[in-house]
């Protein structure tokens, strides 16, 4: 095995289980090529832990092992996975759910690899080299772990860019149903997985859907709708739901959703339009609950800035056509924007909307997308359930 020295003092965060090392870190990689096991050592030749090295993107190693003792094989991967499906245990005996994040990249110990469970179909994100090398591997554990019926890929096409690799979608195992319906919470969604977004469903959102309908009331408004994740599971409690997205083809799922759980939408509710600019135009007073669940606005800490003047609109907008003591239920999926910031950017909607918000209650990602201590940037979503005076 290759070994790779890191600079003098850039050794502290990987020391701290951190698991990535950026290219500024490295002193010496020797002829280690993309994708290769490595051994990383101190500036003293210390061991500090095993990694997969990757190509040209920022973060440069992935670390994986602490231990020096193991061995870091097929074997080694197959175990880490199996253990992280096994850690979902109690979410997949849910009776009312069978949509379950099975892998979590870092936080479950697998840099670069996601993997989504759609009751018996399972989607694959590749984002490394070091995972790329591995597909044979990670598909004969995910068939031996879980007994899929099929197994679809949807590496994502800008991840793989910066690492230098092709994106690959499609099959690797088995054959798709012709069609996807997955249970969550007890509601029914339709899940494209080869043309949604993303693995096809937002399942960090699960138990904020549960939440958010416990608050709500009304004239309800689910603004960056997708499929109707929050409006499927608000609209029994909501005198009206009104629903907006920029993709038609998610709104098309919506109503298909809709009419699978039972839900009558009339057509002038379900509206395609770029939901910055239809909350401008929406009359005070209009809704008693509204969802703010836009995609990530900031991409990188550098784009913060801008992403924050944009946070800011889009609730500013929303507060304005709340009724008085309205809920406004927003969310952040930016993992540079820290909760705090998030808050200050509600205080300066609140400010310019001449309200007052009370926040009560904190919502952050499922349980299935767990936060890993020595790994701050696995937190990326944010929300707020907020009071509007
Ligand atoms: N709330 C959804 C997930 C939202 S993901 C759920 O529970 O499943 C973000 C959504 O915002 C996507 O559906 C995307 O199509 C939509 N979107 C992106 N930009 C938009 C814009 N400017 N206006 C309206 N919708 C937009």
């Amino acid at each position: 095995m290759k070994t790779v020295t890191l600079a003098k003092k850039k050794e502290k965060l990987p020391l701290s289980h951190h698991p990535w090392v950026f290219s500024g870190a490295i002193a010496e990689k020797g002829e280690a090529a993309p994708g290769e096991i490595v051994r990383v050592v101190t500036s003293e030749d210390k061991f500090i832990a095993y990694g997969h090295l990757g190509s040209r993107a920022q973060v440069a190693m992935h670390l994986l092992e602490w231990d020096e003792r193991a061995v870091v094989d097929g074997a080694w991967f197959t175990k880490k996975i199996h253990d992280a499906v096994a850690r979902r245990t109690p979410l997949r005996e849910r009776a009312d759910t069978d949509a379950v994040r099975l892998i979590y990249s870092e936080s479950d110990l697998l840099p670069g690899l996601i993997v989504d469970q759609y009751t018996d179909v399972l989607v694959v994100m590749i984002l490394t080299p070091g995972m790329d090398a591995l597909r044979q591997v990670i598909i004969d554990a995910l068939i031996s772990a879980v007994s899929p019926k099929a197994i679809y890929e949807r590496s994502d096409a800008h991840a793989a860019k910066a690492e230098g690799m092709t994106a690959h979608e499609g099959l690797l195992y088995g054959a798709l149903p012709p069609e996807i319906v997955i249970h969550e919470n007890g509601r029914k969604f339709i899940c494209d997985v080869a043309e949604g977004q993303k693995t096809g469903f937002f399942l960090d959102q699960r138990e904020n859907r549960r939440i958010a309908a416990s608050f709500t009331q009304g004239r309800t408004l689910d603004c960056f709708c997708y499929t109707g994740g929050f409006s499927m599971s608000m609209a029994s409690r909501a005198a009206s739901m009104t629903v907006v997205d920029s993709s038609a083809a998610a709104l098309d799922i919506l109503k298909k959703n809709a009419g699978l759980n039972g839900l009558s939408l009339p057509d002038e509710n379900i509206i395609t339009a770029n939901a910055f600019e239809y909350l401008r135009g929406v009359k005070k007073d209009s809704f008693d609950t509204i969802v703010l669940d836009p995609p990530k606005l900031a991409p990188s800490r550098s784009a913060v800035p801008k992403a924050l003047r944009a946070y800011k609109d889009v609730n500013l907008s929303a507060m304005k056509c709340l009724s008085p003591g309205g809920m406004l239920i927003t969310f952040s999926c930016s993992g540079g924007v820290s909760r705090e910031e998030f808050r200050t950017v509600i205080s300066w909607a609140a400010k310019d909307a001449h309200r007052e918000v009370q926040f009560i209650h904190a919502l952050s990602q499922a349980e299935d997308h767990p936060v890993r201590a020595s790994f701050p940037e696995s937190e990326y979503l944010t929300g707020e359930v907020c009071r509007v005076i």
